[in-house]
């Protein structure tokens, strides 16, 4: 199972614009057969020039990115939570993901119709925020009121979690720091409370949606750099619809439109980086049977998990994991002299793997 990244946002700020032009870019690479699955879901595999090279060493015929999966979800607006504009549904989508990435409308377009009657991007997060945060407040008052009934020190140490959490989202401060939460807790309630999937506790970022025109200067960008700077959030400033009307280029020339106007990356590019920081991934590759594989994992996670990833038998039978370290691999350049130098590692079930390893994975079933 790979990982999800939830578009939020006001109605009208740019979500699909931005969606379409993610998946359009992916789409044109015709050796990945995902990309678009359902009209808001989109599989968009992850750029890595490390693939080039490590084909170009242990020559194989093809090989296949790993890849992020993006939802568009729409339909949030002042009274989500009460199921204002099928809010509800909406929010059961975003409890799914694993991060969301928030999109600002930081444009002006008289034609495109603000909901809120005006463009004001710190009033829009608040009011996306408030949804979110009712709506994880409602859960856990029903959390609340059903553990209250049961009477044993665990339930009621646990008891004391969640109203603590309840207080803080009731009194505004809807970031919880998720770390600093769990550092508190142990396994079980941590588990407890993913099982709730609040939205409050999921990572997040910020897309300011700007005008072609105004990507070096725009308006109302400070305020939302100040804004987010004091959450700890990231901002990733794209102009959504020069990037969705650029789709119909080649690469090369979506590039150099993209410079004339000071931009140095896609979209897709930039919002994947941001998503794998976010979400404290990495990237390791299989080369098994010559076929090159690039897989997504959480850091710190360990090579029995990493196996199961690719086959639950694998990880059933595990027996050890081979590495090399891409970085060793280019240094001398080819698998054979790797092996004389002894650049292969054998690794137990324990090993974390690190990101940019090459991993074959020993397992008997
Ligand atoms: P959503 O409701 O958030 O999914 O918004 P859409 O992506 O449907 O965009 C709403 C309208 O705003 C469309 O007419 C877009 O062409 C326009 N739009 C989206 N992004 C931009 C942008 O970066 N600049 C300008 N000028 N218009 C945009």
């Amino acid at each position: 199972m790979g990982f999800s990244i939830g578009i939020i946002g006001l109605p009208n700020v740019g979500k699909t614009t931005i969606f379409n032009a993610i998946t359009a870019v992916c789409a044109e690479a015709s050796n990945y057969p995902f990309c678009t699955i359902e009209p808001n879901i989109g599989v968009v595999p992850v750029r890595d020039d490390r693939l080039d090279r490590i084909k170009e060493i242990i020559k194989t015929e093809s090989y296949l990115p790993t890849t992020i999966k993006f939802i568009d979800i729409a339909g949030l607006v002042r009274g989500a939570n009460k199921g204002e504009g099928l809010g509800n549904k909406f929010l059961s989508h975003i409890r799914e993901v694993d991060g969301i990435a928030h999109v600002v409308r930081c444009f002006d377009l008289p034609e495109v119709v603000h909901v809120e009657g005006s463009v004001d991007p710190i009033r829009d997060i608040e009011v996306i925020k408030t949804e979110l945060v009712l709506s994880d407040i409602e859960i856990l008052d029903k959390r609340i009121e059903k553990l209250a009934k049961v009477n044993t020190p665990s339930s009621k140490k646990f008891l004391e979690v969640l109203k603590k959490l309840l207080e803080n989202l009731n009194t505004g401060i809807s970031i919880v720091e998720k770390d600093k939460l769990f550092a508190t807790l142990n396994d079980d309630e941590k588990s407890q409370i993913e099982e709730l999937n609040l939205i409050s506790l999921k990572p997040m970022f910020y897309i300011a949606n700007v005008s072609e025109t105004e990507f070096k200067e725009n308006k109302y960008l400070p305020k939302l750099l100040e804004y987010a700077e004091k959450e700890s959030k990231d901002v990733v400033i794209i102009s959504g619809k020069l990037e969705e009307e650029i789709t119909q280029f080649e690469e090369s020339e979506r590039l150099s439109i993209l410079n004339e106007y000071g931009i140095e990356k896609e979209a897709i590019d930039r919002i994947i980086i941001k998503g794998y920081k976010m979400l404290d991934l990495i990237t390791f590759f299989t080369t098994a049977r010559r076929e090159l594989k690039a897989w997504t994992l959480k850091r710190g996670e360990k090579a029995i998990k990493a196996a199961g990833k690719i086959h639950t038998d694998m990880e059933r039978g595990f027996i050890r994991a081979e590495v090399i370290h891409y970085d060793d691999l280019i240094k001398v350049g080819s698998e054979l002299k790797a092996r004389e130098m002894g650049l292969y590692r054998l690794e137990g079930k324990d090993y974390e793997i690190q990101d940019g390893d090459i991993v074959y994975f020993r397992f008997k079933v």
